[in-house]
């Protein structure tokens, strides 16, 4: 299965990509792990990427299109799960251009729609592991003791871009450059809307239903 989650900040694609990537044995591609992978390692591109991401702002087309093309080239025969790419219309036609190359047309792109209230609560309410990268939120999945993760002990943080004004911003950047990639999508007879207000398992049977799966 060759798909791309597609979403606005706090949708729940990162969620919904790791499970449909055990369930199809496919690879997870996110730009943005990647890119808080570079970022944690001090890298040329992690420098590069650090304050646009701290405010927000879409990382340069170039760099994130290089990031993608790399990890798509390494997934051999295996399918894939994009999660956060593509995320303007330059990136979309770039990554039209290289699965024709690699001859891995995409299968859907399934669009995740959630309304704005419900984004912004999800996202500020978010907190994650700086040390496993465990996720959890301060009403929906509150760690079993306040502040520390369950699994591996560490102090939760929250991550700079979930703060409030870094919200606003991810939410108007999503609304004017990324939107638009859904009708480039639509168009192509790709698009795929599912309802993402709710429980986990019940979006992941949308998503499967959506794909003609089980
Ligand atoms: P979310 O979807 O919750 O905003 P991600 O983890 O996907 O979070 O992305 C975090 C940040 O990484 C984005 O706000 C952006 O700065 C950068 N980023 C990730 N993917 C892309 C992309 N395809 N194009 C540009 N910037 C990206
Ligand atoms: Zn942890």
């Amino acid at each position: 299965m060759r798909i791309v989650l597609f979403g606005a900040p706090g949708s729940g694609k990162g969620t919904q990509a790791s499970i449909l990537e055990k369930e199809f044995g496919a690879v997870h591609i996110s730009t943005g792990d990647t890119l808080r992978e570079a970022v944690a390692k001090g890298t040329e591109v992690g420098l590069q990427a650090k304050s646009y991401m701290d405010r927000g702002e879409l990382v340069p087309d170039e760099v994130v299109i290089a990031i993608a093309k790399e990890k798509l080239a390494s997934v051999g025969n295996n399918g894939f799960v994009l999660d956060g790419f593509p995320r303007t219309v330059a990136q979309a036609e770039a990554l039209d251009d290289a699965l024709l190359e690699l001859q891995k047309p995409l299968d859907a792109v399934i669009n995740l729609r959630v309304d704005e209230e419900e984004l912004v609560r999800r996202l500020s309410g978010r907190r994650v592991c700086p040390k496993c990268g465990e996720p959890y939120h301060v009403d929906s999945k509150p760690p079993k003791s306040p502040g520390k993760c369950d699994i591996c002990g560490a102090d939760l943080i929250q991550r700079e871009d979930d703060k409030p004004d870094a919200i606003r911003n991810r939410l108007r950047v999503y609304q004017e450059q990324t939107a638009p990639v859904l009708e480039y999508y639509r168009r192509k007879g790709l698009l795929r809307d599912i309802e993402a207000a709710g429980g986990i398992d019940e979006i992941t049977r949308r998503i499967k239903a959506s794909l003609g799966v089980q």
